[in-house]
């Protein structure tokens, strides 16, 4: 059923508990957590705790679970102060744009400058 846990997925398993992270803000649908391989000095992945592979499979599927999304990217930014210099919200969507789990996800940078456009 669409929304539902899959078990060979990654990001699943950080909202079962079975793989660990280090979470920073949860809420009702939602959890994120640090990105393992920063690329700024905030890289935090917010995530919505239902599974759908993309942005846009969540956001016709569920679109107020997408919007609590974008909700907590803007509290991860207040939280580590970089809402005043400038953040990203990054939506990669497909593997040709970088996109590698298949568990939709925004990043959150910030806290160095950001070039656009990006690679
Ligand atoms: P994507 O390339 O847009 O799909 O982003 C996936 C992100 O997940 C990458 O930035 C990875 O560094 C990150 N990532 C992969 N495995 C883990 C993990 O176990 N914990 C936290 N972040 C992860």
């Amino acid at each position: 059923m669409a929304g539902e846990p899959q078990p060979d997925c990654l990001f699943c398993k950080i909202v079962s508990g079975d793989i660990p992270a280090t979470i920073v803000r949860e809420s009702a649908t939602t959890v994120a957590f640090r990105d393992i391989n920063p690329q700024a000095p905030t890289h935090v992945l917010v995530i919505p705790k239902a599974h759908y592979p993309d942005a846009a499979s969540l956001a016709a599927a569920e679109p107020e679970t997408a919007a609590d999304v974008l909700r907590e990217a803007g509290l991860v930014a207040a939280d580590e102060k970089v809402t005043g210099s400038g953040y990203r919200i990054v939506l990669n969507t497909g593997s040709g744009a970088g996109q590698t789990v298949f568990h939709a996800h925004a990043h959150v940078l910030g806290g160095r400058g950001l070039q656009w456009p990006p690679g």
